[in-house]
């Protein structure tokens, strides 16, 4: 990665798996800028980044167009290109990470749905426009946007539309060698992850029952990262790569689980 700028957004601490793969990005020689969100987050990411020397730490709100728009005048004028982004970015109302996914509510519905999916289009567009020898962008996902996952509910919906996206953007940015890629990762022990009523039951369930019979670790996501991100994979877009010990390639419990 020596040689490449690139913009992580969605550190909020040292448990994020945005820092994970900032980490590996950081090792591999990669320069790179993060963003936060909101103060409380910027006292939190600003030591984080200076660990790995990196100066860029600028604030960014994704449900405000114009906060976005002013990361990327910023990441002009310090840089005039860019390699590559990583969106990890997602909430949803606490509230409506429990009961039924019927009851979701409107507003809820809209908010996860411009934080959660929209934000990766707008930040893909601006992205776009500082690159100008090809690029990579990286969301993260999760398969609660194929299948249900019990409490996930609008997220899982959320993660279906982000899913399209990075095809749709992908098909877009293609012709001016932009890839565009979904990383969906299995649980994770971080604060959006705690956001999810019984979260703890799902990770130790997965664990018990993907092929690899382990939960992943953060320095795993990273890695996977750094392939999609970097010329290893450079004719891959679109795709939504799974790094989840294999979980979801499997359709029932483990033959132990079923005779529990
Ligand atoms: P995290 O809490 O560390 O990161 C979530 C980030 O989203 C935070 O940095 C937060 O500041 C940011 N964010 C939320 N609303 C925002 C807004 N309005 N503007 C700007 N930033 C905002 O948790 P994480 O688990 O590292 O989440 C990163 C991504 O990984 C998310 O998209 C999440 O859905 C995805 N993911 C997580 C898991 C898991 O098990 N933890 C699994 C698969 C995918």
């Amino acid at each position: 990665m020596k040689g490449k700028r690139g913009l992580i957004m969605g550190v909020a601490n040292d448990h994020s798996i945005a820092w994970a793969i900032a980490q590996e990005l950081a090792k591999h020689g990669a320069e790179l800028a993060f963003t936060y969100q909101g103060d409380a987050f910027g006292r939190r990411v600003k030591p984080l980044a200076e660990k790995i020397g990196t100066k860029l730490v600028l604030p960014c709100d994704v449900e405000d167009s114009a906060s976005v728009a002013s990361v990327f005048d910023t990441l002009k004028a310090e840089w005039g290109s860019l390699d590559f982004i990583v969106h990890a970015i997602g909430f949803s109302d606490k509230n409506e990470l429990k009961g039924l996914y019927a009851d979701t509510t409107r507003d809820n519905f809209v908010r996860t749905m411009v934080i959660s999916c929209y934000s990766f289009t707008e930040v893909a567009r601006h992205a776009a426009g500082m690159m100008n020898d090809g690029g990579s962008m990286l969301t993260l996902t999760y398969a609660g946007s194929v299948r249900v996952m019990p409490n996930y509910n609008v997220m899982g919906v959320a993660k279906a539309g982000l899913e399209a996206s990075v095809r749709y953007l992908a098909n877009d940015y293609g012709p001016r060698g932009i890839r565009v890629n979904g990383l969906s990762a299995g649980p994770v022990r971080t604060l959006a992850g705690a956001g999810i009523a019984d979260a703890r039951l799902m990770y130790t369930y997965q664990q018990r029952n993907s092929p690899l019979r382990r939960a992943i670790g953060p320095d795993e996501v990273g890695r996977s990262a750094l392939y999609l991100l970097s010329d290893l994979s450079s004719a891959v877009t679109g795709e939504i790569h799974y790094v989840d010990s294999g979980y979801h390639v499997v359709s029932m419990p483990t033959l132990e689980e079923l005779k529990r």
